[in-house]
């Protein structure tokens, strides 16, 4: 271009001297020096449009910037802009309705259309002028400048007006060459980096509803493998987990528990009598019962079938017959309706005591023996017409 200005025998740069020239392009530099050290991670596009602007009025001699960002729809809107009068940005209100040029309308369309600067040297006289601006409101002469991406997508035009015609030489358009490339990769950085930072919270976000997704999931299936699904009590799993705990409780401070294997009696024929439907409800109500009877701290499941082991635990052996024979009682005392009939169930319990003084501790007898053991007690309960506790050891 300095070619083509020096072969038409124009004086370069407007005929400026060589201090004016000097003045210019220090002042040139440091409009692009701040430009290029903006911090492109502040909140709103519009606010580093805002910055950028304000930097080339405070070293350049133009009376007036503007921006014009291009929509999806390729229409183009005023959303900044700052002039020297004021020396402020304009006021929200001054933006309320902006000026919009489609693409290819009047100058800043214009610029859009052919990603070139346009120069208006003499705006009174551009038919471009006449429909959007009234003549108060129109400078005297005007650059507008495409701004792209790095990838050649259109940000949109910048402007720079002064109310002199034929005002701009072309050290200011050398200036606004290099300075829509610096504006065009700041916005570009600063969306890129935007875009980035709401991809890395979506997929945290993301992550973070799978972790407690996968947490309730969890939890949901470790309590239903330690739940019976029929009666809600814990299942022979849950026992085998929490017996341990209760065994290593009475091994140091040598307490005392008691080991209940309790079944049906007859429970067979509940079933084939009433049907098995009818046979859950009793099973439901028998578990219900149970539960009302035993404390927190006891340990109640139901074994398997229609057969339920409880371990009263820091319990010695005649409160825990006690506790059995109450249980019993419990038991026998409910009653369902079914077929204008009422029905009753009847408990047998085997009943296993672990004294503290029986076993040092390394002996203390393994939880199958000791099931084995109650299991022996029941089986005598049974065999001596049911309905009955019967403790290990003290068999008839
Ligand atoms: P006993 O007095 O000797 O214990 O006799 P019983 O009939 O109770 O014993 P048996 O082992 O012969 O029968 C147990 C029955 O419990 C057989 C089985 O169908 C029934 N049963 C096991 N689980 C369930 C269940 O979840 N629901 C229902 N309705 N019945 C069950
Ligand atoms: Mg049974
Ligand atoms: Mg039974």
């Amino acid at each position: 271009m300095i070619q083509e200005i020096k072969d038409s025998q124009q004086p370069p740069f407007g005929g400026l001297g060589v201090q004016d020239l000097l003045i210019g392009l220090v002042n040139a530099l440091s409009a692009v020096k701040q430009l290029s050290e903006l911090d492109y991670q502040v909140d709103d596009e519009r606010n580093l449009i805002r910055q950028a602007l304000a930097s080339l009025l405070q070293y350049q001699d133009m009376e007036r910037c503007s921006f014009f960002i291009v929509d999806d729809e390729g229409l183009l809107t005023n959303v900044t802009g700052i002039s020297i009068a004021e020396n402020v940005p304009e006021s929200p209100t001054s933006l309320e309705q902006p000026l919009q040029f489609k693409i290819g309308e009047g100058l800043i369309g214009a610029a859009a259309a052919s990603g070139d600067l346009q120069y208006c040297q003499n705006c009174h006289e551009d038919p471009r002028f006449e429909k959007k601006l009234n003549s108060r409101q129109l400078p005297g002469s005007i650059i507008s400048v495409p701004v792209f991406t790095l990838n050649r997508a259109l940000i949109g035009v910048l402007n720079v007006s002064h109310p002199q015609a034929n005002y701009f030489n072309d050290w200011h358009i050398r200036l606004l060459e290099v300075y829509k490339n610096i504006l065009g990769q700041l916005i570009t950085t600063r969306r890129l980096v935007q875009q980035m930072e709401q991809q890395i919270a979506s997929r945290t976000a993301e992550l973070e509803s799978l972790v407690v997704e996968t947490k309730q999931l969890k939890d949901h299936f470790a309590s239903m493998s330690m739940h019976d699904q029929l009666t809600g009590l814990h299942n022979r799993r849950f026992f085998y987990d929490q017996v341990e705990v209760a065994i290593a409780h009475h091994k140091r401070y040598k307490s005392s528990f008691c080991l209940l294997v309790l079944d049906i009696d007859h429970f067979k024929f509940v079933n084939d009598r009433f049907g098995h439907l009818f046979g859950d409800q009793v099973l439901t109500g028998v578990a219900d019962a149970l539960r009302r009877q035993v404390r927190a701290t006891d340990i109640l499941v139901r074994f398997g079938g229609e057969e339920f082991v409880v371990i009263f635990t820091n319990t010695r052996c005649d409160n825990g017959k006690t506790f059995a024979e109450r249980i019993r009682q419990e038991i026998k005392n409910l009653q369902w309706q079914v077929d204008n009939e009422v029905v009753k169930v009847t408990l047998s319990i085997g009943l296993y005591c672990l004294n503290a003084d029986t076993y040092p501790a390394q002996q203390t007898p393994d939880i199958d023996q000791m099931i084995n053991w109650a299991d022996t007690a029941l089986y005598q309960a049974k065999a001596s017409g049911r309905d009955r506790l019967v403790v290990f050891g003290e068999e008839g």
